[in-house]
């Protein structure tokens, strides 16, 4: 088998979250790493241990324990924004690797639970915390995830067209969230709203 006919398979079995859990950029990029580089095939917690059996098979490596590094196994998710909160600084939109979240600026925000992952990477970004990960009751078929890589593609690509860097959005994402907290904390109004949604949030949280 040839190394693009390898990377090719072993993205394939992949399950496409695009969840970086694996401390790479995507799922491509951690199959380019096992095939090229020897990475260890241990590192995806939403593929679990039946993920880890099928690179074995692909790769040759003996099974081993998913990496405590990376996180523990995941069950199915969906992401909820709490519209009412929601102060529209697109924020999320921007993290998100599969479009799954649609809205405009200083608009709410909404998702969409078919094309939505589980990944969590909007989570962070949400300066009012208002998006929770909600169980569901989904198992994530190859033809999920063969959707996923496709709505992860077409992302990426339109992102190369506006954004040399495209590759780390994630990370931008994050260091733009202190600078839209500022905006939204910049009066007395909003930042007392801000401190309503977040003390809300942590008691629903806890409760
Ligand atoms: S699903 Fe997440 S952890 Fe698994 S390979 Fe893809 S990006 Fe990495
Ligand atoms: S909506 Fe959130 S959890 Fe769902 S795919 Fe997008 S970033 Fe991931
Ligand atoms: S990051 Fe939070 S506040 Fe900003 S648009 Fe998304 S849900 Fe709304």
């Amino acid at each position: 088998m040839s190394t693009s006919d390898l990377i090719q398979r072993i993205d394939a079995a992949l399950p496409q979250t695009q969840c970086t859990r694996c401390g790479y950029d995507a799922c491509l990029p951690y199959a380019q790493a096992i095939a090229l580089d020897n990475e260890s095939i241990n590192r995806c917690p939403p593929g679990g241990e039946a993920g880890i059996a099928l690179l074995a098979q692909l790769t040759g490596q003996a099974i081993q324990p998913l990496d405590p590094e990376c996180g523990s196994p995941t069950t199915p998710t969906v992401a909820f924004i709490d519209e009412e909160h929601c102060i529209g600084c697109t924020l999320c939109i921007q993290a998100c690797p599969v479009d799954a979240i649609v809205g405009a600026n200083k608009q709410m925000h909404t998702v969409l639970a078919d094309r939505c992952t589980g990944c969590d990477l909007c989570l962070a970004p949400c300066p009012v915390d208002c998006i929770q990960m909600l169980p569901i009751e989904r198992e994530w078929t190859e033809e999920l995830a063969d959707q996923a890589r496709h709505h992860f593609q077409q992302r990426q690509q339109r992102l190369s067209l506006k954004h040399a860097e495209s590759g780390s959005v994630a990370a931008r994402v994050l260091a733009n969230k202190p600078k839209v907290s500022a905006q939204a904390d910049s009066t007395t109004h909003r930042k007392a709203t801000i401190a309503d949604v977040l003390a809300k949030a942590r008691a629903r949280r806890q409760s």
